[in-house]
């Protein structure tokens, strides 16, 4: 007898109703996912249970920048999964050091802290930075401060949450970790005024994406720069989703002609295929961690140093920043005439958008489920604005056909 050759995925040949039905009673409902069941992917598109063919316009947040299972990441995985995948930190792997080098040169900087999540990324930030200034700045032990912008989004852990400014966020998980000033983002005499002695960094995103891809207005990131060189604290920026080529550079804070002394990298840098984040900075900070003060099981695994390693060397072609820039254009012109017809204004940069769309056509949740009718997936973030973030590999005509069916959507 011969097992049964199965044609669809592992589960079978249950529908896409039936399959959101039986996640309802043993799922936590932390999510209010859109009503399609995702079966495979490829670049731009994904395809559900049924077979229906949708294009990515959310690319995991950006997790997927280089589209869905880019054949040079997922060779890499491949190859590593033959060979090595998990050591521990107890021991070193022949991938680590390589990917720990490249990344610095990418990025400019020093020293690179391997971790796995985004969340575990801003932690780790925050960590550093308070050590740093007990041991380099000179704070009173326990008094460090660290100033962050209000609407941000740095991750879900308790220490993150506790200098969120979202209640959906915080309710129910106090009490919360104390030692974060909020102040207004792109408002450069409120932070001055918030940065004093006891300030260990400056904890910011150059873009705000979850708050709906808020641009802060030319000058505010060099401004930020300027300030904490000057007040003596650190710059650490969180590039999670404003990083690796999705806003036409490397870097967001590109931009502007500014370095920071610490970046948070994560999402992109896992290829869509694990996670895969880093701490990287200067030697000066990064040097204050010693054996046994920080770690991680996964941090710095094989399998995500080589498909860490893979996406490095796709963002050193050029191509995806380059990419992102030139179709970024068209994404910026197609909005530009959109508005008036549906769209109330709009924030891009690069292949990233906040599209706010006029309250009165419904919901940010509506117009994306309209979306999914039209063969596109896109989520909005709150109220009434939708984020547009696909692939980098995204085609013109492929984008051209996105902000067509978003005018559809809102007829
Ligand atoms: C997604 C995100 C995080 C958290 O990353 P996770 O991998 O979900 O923990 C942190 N900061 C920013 C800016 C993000 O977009």
């Amino acid at each position: 007898m011969t097992a049964p050759v199965r044609t669809q995925g592992s589960q079978g040949t249950r529908g896409s109703e039936e399959l959101i039905r039986a996640e309802e009673p043993v799922l936590a409902h932390n999510y209010h996912p859109l009503p399609v069941v995702v079966a495979r992917a490829e670049g731009t598109w994904v395809e559900d249970v049924e077979g229906r063919r949708y294009l990515d316009m959310l690319a995991g947040y950006s997790a997927l920048n280089f589209g869905h299972r880019h054949p040079a990441l997922i060779e890499a995985a491949h190859r590593q999964l033959d060979r090595l995948t998990l050591t521990s930190r107890a021991f070193h792997n022949d991938r680590l050091a390589g990917f720990a080098e490249r990344l610095a040169a990418l990025t400019g900087m020093d020293m690179v802290l391997p971790m796995n999540t985004g969340a575990e990324a801003v932690e780790s930030g925050v960590k550093v930075a308070r050590k740093w200034a007990y041991d380099v700045k000179g704070v009173p032990a326990d008094r460090a401060t660290i100033v962050v912008a209000a609407d941000n989004f740095h991750g879900r852990t308790t220490t993150i949450v506790s200098f969120s400014t979202d209640e959906t966020a915080r309710a129910g998980f106090g009490p919360f970790t104390p030692g974060f000033r909020v102040v207004p983002y792109n408002d450069l005499a409120a932070m001055e005024a918030a940065v004093d002695e006891t300030t260990a960094a400056v904890l910011i995103e150059p873009i705000q994406g979850e708050a709906g891809v808020i641009i802060p207005e030319d000058g505010y990131l060099a401004g930020v720069r300027e300030l904490t060189r000057r007040k003596g604290c650190l710059f650490i920026a969180d590039e999670i989703q404003s990083g690796l080529g999705r806003t036409g550079r490397t870097l967001a804070v590109e931009h502007e002609p500014v370095v920071p002394d610490v970046l948070l990298l994560g999402k992109a840098l896992g290829g869509g295929i694990v996670p895969v984040s880093a701490v990287v900075g200067r030697r000066e900070v990064l040097g204050v961690l010693h054996p046994g003060e920080h770690g991680s099981t996964f941090g710095g695994n094989p399998l995500a140093a080589a498909v860490g390693t893979a996406v490095v060397e796709l963002l050193e072609t050029g191509e995806f920043q380059r990419r992102a820039a030139e179709l970024g254009v068209i994404l910026r012109d197609g909005l530009t005439g959109l508005v008036g017809k549906g769209v109330v204004g709009f924030r891009s940069r690069g292949l990233w958008a906040g599209v706010d769309v006029d309250p009165a056509l419904g919901t940010g949740r509506e117009i994306s489920e309209r979306l999914m009718r039209e063969g596109i997936l896109a989520k909005d973030t709150h109220g009434s604005t939708i984020r547009l973030a696909p692939p980098l590999t995204i085609t013109a005509e492929e984008l051209r056909g996105a902000l067509a069916a978003l005018e559809k959507a809102l007829g």
